[in-house]
C-alpha cells in the first residue's frame, strides 16, 4: 500500500515541488490549496488528489479530513506566507491577522483535524513488520527565529508556528509520531509576489543579483528526505539557506568568490 500524505499549499512553490517529488517516490498525495485550477492541473499530471480548501476555514479543514478518511501517514503543513513589509509603526493589522491565520491557525487546525488519522497509521505495523509511525512536518522559516526590519508581522507568525511545533513535539512524546520543522531562508517562488501583492518588479528585485537562490525543488528534497528516513530518526529542526544568505537581513547580491 502506498504511503499517504497531505500537503497544504500544494498549488505552487514548495508545496507543489514537494507534491511532485512525493508522487514520483510512490506516495499517495492529497494536495490542499484554494486555487482549484492549479490543483486540477497537478491531478492530471501527477495523480494528486485535490482538495480545494482554505486552511483558515473550518469547513475547508473538514473537507480535508473527509478526503483523508481514517488513515494518514504524513501531514506537511506548508500553506502560508507573508503579506507586506511594513514597520511595526505602520503595520496593516489585517495583513498581520491573515498571516497569523494561515501560518499558525491553519497549522493548528490541520494537525487537530488529522491527528486521529495519523495515529491510525502509526498503530499499524509497517510492510517490513516494524512498528508503525506517522509524521507531522511544518515549513516554518528562518523568519521564525530571527527578526528583520519590516518583517515583524511575518516574524510574529513564524515565531508562533515554530513555538507550536516545539510544544507539539513535547505533547506527542511517547507516541511514534515524528514532529519535523523545515525552516527555509530565501527560496525563489511566488512568495515575494504574494508578499508584495502582485508587484512583479518589487518581487523580482528580492532575488536580483543573488548567486543561486534556493528553488522550491531544493526544499522538496529536504522534506522528502526527512519523511523517508528510518522511523526512529527525527530531524527536529532543519534550517536551509542558499549559500549567498547568512541571515534574513544579510544576502549577498554578487557572485560568490573565495577571498584572496
Ligand atoms: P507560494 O506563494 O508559492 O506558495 C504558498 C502556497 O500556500 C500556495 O500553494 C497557496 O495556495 C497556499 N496557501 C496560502 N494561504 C493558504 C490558505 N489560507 N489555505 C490554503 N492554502 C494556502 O510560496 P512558497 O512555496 O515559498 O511558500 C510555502 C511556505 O514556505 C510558506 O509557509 C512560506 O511562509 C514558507 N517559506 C517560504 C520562503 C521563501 O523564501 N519562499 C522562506 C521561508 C519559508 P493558494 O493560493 O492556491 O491557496
Amino acid at each position: 500500500m502506498p504511503r499517504s500524505v497531505v500537503v497544504t499549499g500544494a498549488s505552487s512553490g514548495i508545496g507543489e515541488a514537494t507534491s511532485r517529488l512525493l508522487a514520483a517516490h510512490g506516495w499517495e498525495v492529497i494536495g490542499v490549496a484554494r486555487r482549484a485550477d492549479r490543483l486540477a492541473a497537478l491531478a492530471d499530471e501527477i495523480g494528486l488528489r485535490p482538495v480545494v480548501a482554505d486552511v483558515t476555514d473550518p469547513a475547508g479543514v473538514d473537507a480535508v479530513r473527509a478526503a483523508v478518511g481514517g488513515r494518514l501517514d504524513a501531514l506537511v503543513n506548508n500553506a502560508g506566507g507573508a503579506l507586506g513589509l511594513d514597520s511595526v509603526e505602520n503595520a496593516d493589522v489585517d495583513d498581520w491577522r491573515a498571516m497569523y491565520e494561515s501560518n499558525v491557525l491553519g497549522t493548528q487546525r490541520m494537525i487537530a483535524a488529522l491527528l486521529p488519522a495519523l495515529r491510525a497509521a502509526a498503530r499499524e505495523p509497517g510492510e517490513d513488520g516494524r512498528p508503525g509511525h506517522a509524521d507531522i512536518l511544518a515549513v516554518t522559516s528562518i523568519a521564525g527565529t530571527i527578526g528583520y526590519e519590516g518583517g515583524a508581522g511575518y516574524n510574529a507568525a513564524k515565531f508562533a508556528q515554530h513555538a507550536l511545533m516545539r510544544v507539539l513535539r513535547l505533547e506527542l512524546a511517547g507516541e511514534p509520531i515524528r514532529v519535523v520543522e523545515v525552516a527555509p531562508g530565501m527560496v525563489k517562488t511566488d512568495f515575494s509576489l504574494v508578499r508584495f501583492k502582485g508587484d512583479r518588479r518589487r518581487a523580482d528585485g528580492v532575488y536580483d543579483g543573488v548567486d543561486n537562490p534556493l528553488v522550491a525543488a531544493d526544499i522538496a528534497e529536504v522534506i522528502v528526505h526527512a519523511l523517508e528516513l528510518p522511523a526512529h530518526v527525527n530531524l527536529d529542526e532543519i534550517i536551509v539557506k542558499p549559500v549567498a544568505q547568512a541571515a534574513p537581513y544579510k544576502v549577498i547580491k554578487a557572485p560568490l568568490v573565495p577571498k584572496g
